[in-house]
């Protein structure tokens, strides 16, 4: 009933995990009076033998400094080894990195002040995740909305916390340090950021497979007289054209070495390059369309086979421009129908 029992044993085991847990204890002190009992920690794995004191309680770099060189934790010891399972199970179990991970478990799983900090920390991580996540959720209805996050940051942050019947929202933001209670403007903007941060990097995800593509893009100025360039791709999935909208990014001139330049250098954060272009759309103004020097000619020298449309959309707004100026009636319907449309995209798209 020595070591050569204990491996038929293990070897018959039909669970390739954990062998203790599906021998029952009387069947268990018959069979592993050795290895087993002396070593509660051995457990069986797929890949041989592992302890799960080490695995769960060791300190890491420890093992792999000793001559073990990281056995029974990162190097199951094999299961051929099956024969000599008391010898190296009792070699581990004298060694310095193994009683340093029984005494890292006792202090761990025993009564006492670590233990009691152990736990009032991981109750504090469950509250303060679920704080973020109201927190984050507020912020995201503000951005949806397109409603200015700066300036009613604080005051939809406390709605939410008076509402909370709870009271997680109010502990969490009156226990916190002034430094850490997400209440100022430059916190709302630093989880806008997170949020972009987080969709670029979905997007970038996402177009890793596309191979051609065709771009829509326009250049406008903003109400801090600022120049912005707005970028779109449409791609096939499938059979199914899918227009991405990238982002929005400052220029320094409208001149089309310029624009060419910021788009090429925005479509390649998307690991997008013009080379994959098959057609691009933009408005009728010179530095965009102009076949000789606008950014459609630029565009043309990587992608020769490039078709360039005029906007269909950019079209139809300057149809009903000059509809609307030439008939009065007309300009009031168009006024009046423009809250209900935006409304009505707002629904649709969020
Ligand atoms: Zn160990």
């Amino acid at each position: 009933m020595q070591e050569d029992n204990v491996a038929a044993h293990l070897e018959s085991c039909s669970s390739p995990v954990a062998a203790e847990a599906n021998v029952s204890p009387e069947k268990k002190r018959k069979v592993n009076k050795t290895s087993y009992e002396n070593h509660s920690w051995i457990t069986k794995t797929t890949d041989g033998y592992v302890c799960s004191v080490c695995q769960e309680f060791g300190i890491k770099g420890l093992h792999e400094k000793g001559k073990s060189k990281g056995t029974w934790v990162t190097t199951p010891l094999s299961l051929g080894q099956s024969r000599k399972l008391s010898d190296n199970a009792s070699k581990h179990a004298n060694s310095a990195a193994h009683q340093a991970a029984v005494a890292a478990s006792q202090l761990m799983r025993g009564p006492g002040p670590l233990r009691q900090l152990v736990r009032a920390s991981n109750e504090a991580d469950v509250r303060d995740s679920h704080a973020t996540k109201t927190l984050f959720r507020s912020a995201y209805l503000m951005f949806a909305s397109e409603i200015a996050h700066t300036t009613h940051w604080r005051e939809l942050v406390s709605t939410v916390a008076a509402s909370d019947s709870s009271g997680r929202l109010t502990k969490f933001l009156t226990g916190c340090p002034a430094n850490a209670h997400h209440l100022s403007s430059s916190a709302v903007t630093s989880i806008l950021e997170a949020f972009g941060q987080a969709i670029e990097s979905e997007m970038r995800e996402r177009l890793a497979s596309v191979t051609e593509f065709a771009v829509m893009a326009d250049e406008s100025t903003d109400k801090s007289h600022v120049e912005k360039l707005s970028i779109c791709v449409w791609y096939l999935t499938g059979t199914k054209v899918v227009e991405t909208f990238l982002g929005c990014w400052s220029i320094t001139s409208t001149k089309a070495g310029a624009v060419h330049q910021a788009i090429v250098d925005n479509l390649a954060k998307f690991g997008l390059s013009e080379e994959q272009l098959v057609a691009a759309s933009f408005d009728g103004a010179a530095n965009m369309s102009g076949e000789r020097g606008g950014v459609q000619a630029l565009l043309k020298k990587a992608a020769p086979s490039l078709i360039f449309v005029h906007c269909r959309r950019n079209l139809l707004q300057l149809a009903l421009v000059r509809v609307s100026n030439a008939i009065p009636e007309m300009k009031q319907v168009l006024m009046q129908l423009t809250p209900y449309i935006h409304c009505f995209l707002t629904v649709l798209f969020g």
